[in-house]
């Protein structure tokens, strides 16, 4: 083999009846006699305790040309090949392969006592994989799918590292451990009965109570687990994690559907229970600002979605993220992007140069008698522009939108314009057996276009999960899913309400520029409520912010510029940024620091 690479192939996708082989006729090495493709009953043929399948392919790495081949990749028309070289940094075998020619992982985190350590990188990468198997739920094979390596040469391997003591334990059946999933949205199909009755058999540490006071869901105790919201379910989840009595604690994404303020107390929470109780902290977050202000060290996890992952050694969370944005990984000598992801130092200046597409005067509206109330001062909306939503949840941000839409009558005040709007809610509930290509067809006459394609698809990379049925697709997919549909429709007004929810960086980096392409080549307006203050940063041209008290009452200010908004928005949530002196991206201060009070003195929350 000219080089190490990985040879993936998608067993979903590969259907031998229907392509007669194509990769393998036209395999070079094929073609001289070698056995390079073939099926995978015969590479087996002389293993006992293969059990045979399907007439699906293998791909010897041995005999693979590599990369700069490609000939049955290029060949395969269902795109169900990767062929990959492996950086040439890379001399370990992986710590865990899921088969023959499927994904590799190398590489783990190494979780510390007393520390909280985070796990960056896209998803499909292996984030979740290694947190299996530091949850002791999977055992790592090290690469021999085909006889499972026993602990004591799994531990010869680890000798001398910092995850020796770790994986002995593993072993020894000596670590406790408790873990959040990434997904809540499934906690109710796994979980029947009331909020309490799940949390009262996790109180293992005695800690329930603070933790439910401090994660503000006293609120829902009595209620049914399958009638509380994503944002509670989070915070149910995490309270029952965090109650348990473990060393080792693994959080899969904690801050999708919650507002800043309760990202930041989960943050503060987390961080707690590292530092004061000498617990070990694990934590996948895509929430920069806020994996920032939690973790002590990160990890990255670089390589290709889906092939293979490579999880790096720590590095300081400061350093880790910068890198990360930066596209540039030093140590590793790895590009991962093109090019760097970077933050406005100062406040833009507003240009609404638009034509106006909507003028609305002072708006109320309150719900029932009065359980809610919305106020609104009079704004006006531009074509083209991103409005960022700002403010917490159960503030009244939907009910002005659907005002805005004509889908609700104020109770004083009149919206003029009839506005066609296009909503994709916090929530998708997809449960449509149907694929994503003829969902999308359904909503659009543009789909397939060169155009949609570049505008919509592209983007949001939706190639590869179009002959997938949406009851199957991942939160990410189902996320994209949603976006893309949302974009697709004909409307003056593109209200999306948290579109980063379980996309990674990159995919959130790119959803952004999707919104901001789109609205400015329709002369549409995009209004996108998000909480991941990155996000809101890159994507907005100004902002409304909604402050009051969540469920109560709600007050909305007219759209702001930048600097105006960001100042109003963070002085309610009583948070300052600083600029990382290299990158100039933002950093939450530690309250009470120098730079903290004398921000807030300055009034000067978030630029400088
Ligand atoms: P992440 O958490 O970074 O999104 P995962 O660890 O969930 O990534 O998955 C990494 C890759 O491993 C995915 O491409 C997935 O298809 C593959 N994978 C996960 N579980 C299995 C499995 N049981 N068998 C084969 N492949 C799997
Ligand atoms: P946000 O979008 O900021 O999360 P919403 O506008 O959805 O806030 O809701 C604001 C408040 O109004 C919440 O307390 C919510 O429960 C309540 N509410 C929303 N819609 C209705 C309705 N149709 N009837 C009664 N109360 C509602
Ligand atoms: Fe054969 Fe490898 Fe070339 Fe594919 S990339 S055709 S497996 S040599």
């Amino acid at each position: 083999m000219a080089e190490d690479s990985i040879a993936v192939v998608d067993l979903d996708r590969c259907q031998p009846d229907r392509c007669n082989y194509e990769c393998a006729n036209f395999c070079p090495p094929n073609r001289t006699g070698e056995e390079c493709i073939v099926t995978r009953d015969e590479r087996h043929e002389d293993d006992d305790l293969y059990e045979g399948g399907p007439d699906q392919i293998s791909i010897s790495e041995e005999l693979c040309l590599g990369e700069s081949c490609g000939i049955c990749v290029e060949k395969c028309p269902f795109d169900a090949i990767e062929i990959i070289n492996l950086p040439q940094e890379l001399d370990d075998e992986p710590v865990h392969r899921y088969g023959e020619n499927a994904f590799a992982l190398y590489g783990l985190p190494a979780p510390e006592e007393g520390q909280v350590t985070g796990i960056l990188g896209p998803n499909g990468i292996g984030k979740t994989t290694a947190i299996h198997i530091l949850a002791g739920e999977m055992r790592p094979n090290l690469g021999e799918f085909n006889q499972e390596p026993d602990w004591d040469t799994i531990l010869d391997e680890y000798r001398g590292t910092g995850l020796q003591n770790y994986l002995e334990d593993l072993r020894d059946d000596d670590v406790t451990v408790a873990r959040k999933p990434q997904y809540v949205d499934q906690i109710p199909d796994q979980f029947d009965g009331k909020t309490r009755e799940l949390l009262e058999r996790t109180d293992e540490r005695g800690a329930l109570d603070d933790l439910v006071e401090r994660f503000g869901i006293e609120a829902v105790l009595d209620q049914d687990i399958d009638s509380i919201s994503g944002g509670e379910l989070q915070r149910v989840a995490m309270t029952a994690t965090l109650a348990r009595e473990a060393d080792f604690y693994f959080l899969d994404e904690i801050t999708p559907y919650l507002d800043i303020g309760q990202r930041v107390t989960a943050a503060r929470i987390i961080r707690e229970l590292a530092e004061e109780e000498d617990r070990s902290m694990l934590v996948v977050e895509h929430d920069l600002a806020i994996l920032d202000l939690l973790a002590d060290n990160i990890h990255l996890a670089y390589g290709s979605p889906g092939a293979f992952g490579i999880i790096t050694p720590p590095k300081s969370v400061r350093n880790g993220i910068n890198e990360y944005l930066s596209g540039y990984l030093e140590n590793e000598n790895m590009r991962i992007r093109q090019d760097a992801i970077e933050f406005e130092e100062h406040a833009p200046r507003t240009v609404t140069s638009g034509q106006v597409v909507a003028e609305y005067p002072e708006l109320t509206k309150s719900y029932g008698d009065g359980e809610f109330s919305l106020e609104a001062e009079a704004g006006q909306i531009h074509e083209g522009e991103v409005l960022g939503v700002v403010g917490p949840n159960g503030i009244g941000k939907s009910t002005f939108a659907q005002l805005l839409a004509g889908r609700l009558d104020p109770d004083t005040g009149e919206v003029d314009a009839e506005l066609d709007i296009s909503y994709k809610p916090q929530y998708i509930e997809i449960d449509q057996h149907m694929r994503v290509d003829a969902f999308l067809r359904s909503i659009t006459d543009d789909f397939g276009s060169s155009y949609w394609k570049t505008e919509i698809a592209q983007p949001l990379q939706l190639e590869r999960v179009m002959e997938q049925n949406l009851t199957d697709l991942s939160g990410g997919e189902r996320q994209r899913v949603a976006i893309a549909a949302c974009l697709s429709k004909d409307a003056d007004l593109y209200l999306l309400d948290e579109p980063s929810a379980h996309l990674d960086v990159e995919q959130r980096v790119l959803a952004t520029d999707a919104i901001r392409r789109y609205t400015e080549i329709h002369d549409a307006t995009a209004l996108v409520i998000d909480h991941d203050i990155y996000m809101i940063d890159l994507l907005a041209d100004r902002l409304l912010v909604f402050d009051g008290e969540p469920a109560q009452h709600g007050h909305a200010s007219a759209p702001k510029g930048m600097r105006e908004g960001m100042n109003e928005f963070l002085a309610n949530l009583d948070v300052t940024f600083r600029r990382d002196e290299r990158t100039s991206r933002p950093r939450v201060n530690k309250p009470g620091s120098q730079l903290d009070r004398q921000q807030k003195k300055d009034g000067e929350y978030y630029y400088t």
